[in-house]
């Protein structure tokens, strides 16, 4: 089957679309049409036969079942019975909007809909393309979330056309959505109302209008053993390929933990995909880093989701590790979301952090500029288990200068380079429990202890290395003094990277 696609702008219906979109409904055929929420796909409610084909093209279970989506409140009554007082007040705060409420059914809706349940789902959206496409085609519209069964729900007409080109009849293309995740799922038949999925519609905003609801216990967390109420809840949903873990912790914690993880996974070849926010973007170094938006808008977020876990999919990652948002307003939704994402796989990023002893490794020479440089250079260039930043710095900078020549001319000859060194004055904010530090010689150290008096984790190199072979001072002397030196640091940097290495190993 060819998918027709056309567009129409929300501000400025297309009515020929609607109509024909309209009459495709009516005979029983499939539409995708954007709502606020995430795209849905349209097939006449009341129809038995399109219920069927709907199933078909998601690939989706029959016993989950569709939310029948209206246009005008007055047509509740028609697919709905025993609605409860309450929903009037509902219905006048959030619809139309993204509020999915749970009601016995009336005879005319036909249990294929249903998933064979007594009870129907009923929203009313409010994206004027879906309104005026639901009254085009009779008034009720069950609409799932156009995407493949267990992908991720799509935010853009593209999305539903990499799912089900070609096993639908239309897809009508209005932009992007402006929400991103779907309803919130509030079931009426339940005293007081229940909550069986979190959207952007939150229990405090309901407890404002109606007193206060309850929540189905199993929607976050996979300690429940219970079966969830809402039927789709309980499949591996909204799912990337790659593996997806949520790194749980402060968010200091989380970054560090993350970069760790990218770090190592890195080193084992795979392709690590990373789900950062505006404010923590600039902290990732390793792995396919992706902006999902501000923390001081979660809304963005909630935007982005589905679209990265898709572009994750596209470039083949193999792991994806994700921080996590506040559980405030739609920040439960996200974390419910994400957490089905990665079916419920969670690390703790302090177990992840301790994991390290050392963070960052500093060598100090007296100026900074030639034997201090190039141990930390042969480091970078050592095969470490575990990420350090790694750096250099003097006792005595006066001002900011390049590497020394000959110990430039050195490591040039050893396939390295000192071209981005600038010498850099030690201070007392670079003493951290993370941070180690290599003193080149007793001199340097010494005049580290005594200058700070809260230094903690100095050695000499030869200390760490537990190797004596002292590091000669080619200062003022020839080339060869230069290379010699580098011979005697390459071999105890090279022991200072298997003794970090061990550390790694979890050995003492
Ligand atoms: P989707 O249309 O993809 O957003 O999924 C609809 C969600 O609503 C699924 O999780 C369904 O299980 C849930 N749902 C629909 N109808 C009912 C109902 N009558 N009772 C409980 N959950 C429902
Ligand atoms: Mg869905």
């Amino acid at each position: 089957m060819e998918t027709i696609v056309k567009k129409t702008d929300k501000n400025q219906i297309d009515k020929e679309v609607i109509r024909e979109a309209g009459d495709i409904l009516k005979k029983g055929g499939l539409v995708a049409f954007p709502t606020e929420t995430v795209y849905g796909l349209g097939a006449d409610a009341l129809q038995e036969e399109a219920a069927k084909k709907t199933y078909e093209a998601k690939g989706r279970p029959s016993d989950n079942p569709l939310i029948v989506h209206i246009a005008d409140y007055e047509d509740l009554k028609k697919i709905a019975v025993n609605i409860p007082a309450e929903t009037d007040a509902l219905a006048a705060h959030f619809w139309p909007g993204p509020l999915t409420m749970i009601f016995e059914k009336s005879d005319i809706v036909p249990y294929g809909t249903t998933g064979g349940l007594d009870t129907v789902a009923v929203r009313m959206p409010s994206d004027p393309v879906a309104a005026e496409l639901i009254r085009a085609a009779g008034g009720f519209v069950s609409a799932p979330s156009a995407n493949t069964s267990g992908r991720p729900s799509p935010t853009t007409a593209e999305h539903v056309l990499e799912d089900l080109g070609g096993k639908i009849d239309m897809v009508i293309d209005g932009g992007s959505v402006e929400i991103g995740l779907e309803s919130t799922i509030l079931d009426m038949t339940v005293e007081p109302p229940m909550i069986l999925r979190p959207g952007a519609i939150t229990a405090d905003m309901f407890e404002e209008v109606i007193g206060p609801v309850s929540v189905d216990e199993t929607i976050l967390g996979s300690e429940s053993k219970k079966p969830p109420k809402a039927p789709g809840m309980k499949y591996r949903h909204y799912a990337p390929k790659a593996r997806l873990a949520i790194v749980e912790g402060d968010l200091r914690e989380e970054i560090l933990a993350i970069r760790q993880l990218a770090y190592a996974a890195s080193r084992e070849g795979k392709k690590v995909g990373i789900i950062a926010t505006d404010e923590t973007l600039p902290f990732y170094k390793y792995g396919l880093v992706k902006d999902i938006g501000t923390r001081e808008n979660e809304k963005t977020i909630a935007r982005n989701l589905y679209r990265i876990l898709r572009e994750f999919d596209e470039e083949d990652v193999d792991t994806i590790y994700s921080e996590s948002f506040a559980m405030q307003g739609i920040g439960k939704a996200i974390m419910n979301r994400l957490e089905k994402a990665a079916g419920h796989l969670r690390i703790s990023a302090a177990a992840v952090v301790k994991e390290q002893r050392y963070r960052r490794i500093i060598f100090v020479s007296s100026a900074d500029s030639a034997r201090g440089p190039m141990a930390a250079e042969l480091l970078r260039q050592e095969d470490l288990e575990q990420e350090y930043v790694i750096d250099s710095m003097g006792i005595v900078v006066l001002f900011p200068e390049p590497a020394n020549q000959k110990a430039e001319a050195i490591m040039k000859s050893a396939g390295m380079t000192l071209a981005q060194h600038t010498s850099r004055q030690f201070n007392d904010e670079n003493l951290q429990d993370d941070v180690l530090i290599l003193a080149i010689n007793e001199a340097a150290k010494s005049k580290l202890l005594a200058e700070y008096q809260n230094a903690v984790n100095v050695y000499t190199i030869n200390e760490f290395a537990e190797d004596e072979t002292e590091i000669p001072d080619p200062y003022g002397k020839p080339l060869t003094a230069y290379g010699e030196c580098y011979e005697v640091l390459k071999v105890l940097v090279g022991k200072v990277a298997e003794k970090l290495n061990a550390f790694a190993k979890g050995e003492k």
